[in-house]
């Protein structure tokens, strides 16, 4: 079995944050350094990025069915 995690959808996701959502809707700064920080919550995942220059913090929560998947995604950033 093959287990490329930029194939699956999560991987693409946080690829997609990771490149398309580093810019700050606050200042304007884009954090080009930057990453999201993936957490289970739950069955949930929750992306959390702050701003490192006036601090502003976004979250987006990815729900999901299968807790394991979400324990599993969060592990293997
Ligand atoms: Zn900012």
């Amino acid at each position: 079995m093959l287990s490329n995690s930029n194939s699956s959808p999560f991987g693409r996701l946080k690829e997609y944050y990771d490149h398309e959502e580093l810019v700050c809707p606050e200042c304007g700064f884009e954090d080009e350094e930057g990453a999201w920080d993936a957490e289970a919550d739950g069955a949930d995942i929750v992306y959390t990025h702050a701003c490192p220059k006036c601090g502003a913090e976004r979250r987006h929560r990815l729900e999901l069915s299968d807790h394991e998947t979400a324990l599993k995604h969060a592990r293997e950033r």
